[in-house]
This record gives C-alpha cells, sequence and structure tokens, in this order.
C-alpha cells in the first residue's frame, strides 16, 4: 500500500486535505493524526474491520483496547453511560488529555474496546484531530501511531519510520505539544476513581477537580487497562535511568538525555532540556534519535519529584526502561 502524506497548517488545516483523509476513515482506511499529546492512528471506531487494521498495523495484543476520540461530550455520551463525575471532568478538562473509562454503550464494536464492557473515550485538544473526527462523521479509535511497544511518534517522520506502507495517510502537522499520552481514569464508580494511566493531564490538578484522591488499581482492576501490562515505550537499544547523585553508568556509547548535566565526559551524545515539560515533550524522539545514531544504550533522568508533567514522565521511563 501506499501511504499519503500531506503537510497540513496545525491551525488551518487544508479543507481539500482534511475532506480526502475523512474518506479514507469512512472507507474503512487508517489516517494518522497529530493530537495535542501524540500522533494517532485512527480508523472509524464503530466499524469493526477497519479497527482490525489498527492492531494489525501496529501488532498490538487485540485484548488492549483503543481509546475512542470525540469532538464533544455529547459524542461521547452516545457511546458511554456518562455520570455527574464523568460530565463534571469532561466539560472541565475537554478538549484535553484526560480519558474517561466508562461503560460502553452497545454501538461500540467489542474489538474496538478490547472485549471489555467499558471503553476509553477522550477530545483530544488539536485542531486537525477535531476537524478529522467532524468530517467523518464517527469517533475515531486512536491508539499512538507506532509499532507496539516503540516509543510512541511525536513527529509525522517517527510514524513515516513506524508505519509506511502499512497505512493509508500520514497527516503532518510538525511536532506534539505534550509528547507523551494522555491520562486514563477509569470513573465508572464515581465514588472510587481509578487512575489507570498517569499521562499528560497531572494527577493532582483530576483530584483537586473531583475533590476525591485518584486511587491506584487492584490487581483485578489492573487487568481492565491491558496496556499497562505490557512493555512499551521503548527503542531497540536498552534504557537506563540514572538518578542525579548518583555516579553516573555511561561511556561515549551511550547517549544521554535529562534536565540536569552529569559531571565529567559521560557519554557520546546528549540531549538536555529546559525544563521536565520540555522533557516530556522531547522523550521518546530522543530514544528515536539515539537508537538511529547507532549508540549502544541510551541512559535518561529520573525526574525528582512526581507532579504537573512528572507523573506521566515518570511512567514513561520506568516502563520504556524494563525488561
Ligand atoms: P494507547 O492507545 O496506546 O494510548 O493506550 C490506551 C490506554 O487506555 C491503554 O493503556 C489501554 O489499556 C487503556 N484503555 C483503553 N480502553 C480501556 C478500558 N475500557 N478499560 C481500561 N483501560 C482502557
Ligand atoms: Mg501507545
Amino acid at each position: 500500500m501506499k501511504t499519503i502524506q500531506a503537510t497540513i497548517d496545525r491551525n488551518e488545516p487544508n479543507p481539500y486535505v482534511m475532506g480526502k483523509a475523512a474518506r479514507i476513515i469512512r472507507a474503512g482506511g487508517l489516517v494518522a493524526f497529530p493530537t495535542e499529546t501524540v500522533y494517532g492512528l485512527g480508523a472509524d471506531a464503530l466499524n469493526a474491520e477497519a479497527v482490525m487494521k489498527i492492531y494489525a498495523a501496529k501488532g498490538r495484543p487485540s485484548d488492549n483496547p483503543l481509546i475512542l476520540h470525540v469532538s464533544g461530550v455529547s459524542q461521547a455520551a452516545s457511546l458511554v453511560e456518562m455520570n455527574d463525575t464523568a460530565r463534571k471532568l469532561a466539560f472541565k478538562f475537554w478538549p484535553g488529555p484526560l480519558t474517561l473509562v466508562l461503560p460502553a454503550k452497545p454501538i461500540i464494536p467489542p474489538i474496538t474496546r478490547g472485549g471489555l464492557i467499558t471503553a476509553a473515550v477522550r477530545m483530544p485538544n488539536n485542531t486537525p484531530a477535531l476537524e478529522l473526527i467532524h468530517a467523518s462523521r464517527t469517533p475515531l479509535a486512536a491508539p499512538s501511531a507506532n509499532i507496539s511497544g516503540r516509543p510512541s511518534p511525536t513527529d509525522a517522520e517517527s510514524v513515516f519510520h513506524d508505519m509506511a506502507g502499512k497505512i493509508d495517510m500520514i497527516l503532518d502537522a510538525g511536532t506534539t505539544g505534550i509528547g507523551i499520552e494522555s491520562t486514563v481514569i477509569d470513573v465508572t464508580n464515581p465514588f472510587r476513581v481509578l487512575l489507570l494511566r498517569p499521562g499528560g493531564l497531572p494527577r493532582e490538578v483530576i483530584e483537586d477537580a473531583i475533590g476525591m484522591r485518584l486511587e491506584a488499581p487492584d490487581s483485578d482492576s489492573a487487568k481492565r487497562s491491558p496496556g499497562t501490562r505490557y512493555r512499551h515505550y521503548s527503542p531497540s537499544i536498552p534504557v537506563m535511568i540514572w538518578r542525579k547523585g548518583d555516579k553516573f553508568p555511561g561511556d561515549e556509547t551511550c547517549g544521554y538525555m535529562g534536565v540536569d548535566e552529569p559531571d565529567g565526559l559521560c557519554c557520546g551524545g546528549k540531549i538536555m532540556f529546559t525544563s521536565y515539560e520540555d522533557y516530556a515533550r522531547g522523550l521518546f524522539a530522543g530514544f528515536r534519535k539515539f537508537e538511529a545514531d547507532g549508540f549502544s544504550r541510551v541512559i535518561v533522568q529520573w525526574p525528582e519529584n512526581d507532579s504537573g508533567i512528572c507523573g506521566g514522565l515518570r511512567d514513561r521511563i520506568k516502563r520504556s526502561a524494563s525488561e
């Protein structure tokens, strides 16, 4: 299959290009598109055959459910049973990097929700993404547009690297703003809201909004978020964690990423970030760069705290470095 690549303006995407992308979605094809978190690989969420192609293109285990991307709260309400807490969070944080897991309505094919009775919904904060959902007149099932297990793509070149020849189209609107995926919470029981995956929206911001701590899923509900079971986000070279103050474990064959400069001559390549937000934005692209440049491994700085973007950043670093 020839993969069409189209460059679009992130604020005013060309309507002709968007129309073409929407026609591909309506015909059951796959279109990669930008969101504010990472690039997504989109298909018509209500078309089981189209959704099957997502799993095949990514090599994703079919029990790992997809997030349904919607253009508003009312579209979400047509797909899942919203409760008051979910509605409150959606009105407060959408469009934005917050995904809500709720009881699924029968209209969602089982393949889209990995066979679960719940489904995940989110409204992305990105003009091309919202226009594509609108123009397609259907919610888009969209996991990250990478081969399963690899670093998520934060630019169209990374999508092309993993997906060329396997998908119909890539919409290129430059690099994504947040750089790590959405925060996923299970709101099925509004009195016990579970944090399934830390991400772009800090947990404390959600806790403030609902006046309640987010709870860790027990092993039973962790099973309900299968995505968190697999090793993830990893380049083909090993990732090692360095804590500031510890002896630096690298040599000239290593690449290093972080906000603090390690002492002495530490490594062959370095990417320094000016803030943790900047770090989150550049983490996955850094993995891919060190991999392409032929380094033997990547050493990454462990964020010193767990607040703000660092909750999600720590999660991605931990998973990418796990065996
Ligand atoms: P990705 O599409 O790679 O960003 O991953 C989506 C994340 O949402 C994964 O961790 C999934 O396991 C999780 N997820 C999607 N749908 C559900 C659901 N119905 N219940 C629990 N977790 C879900
Ligand atoms: Mg992913």
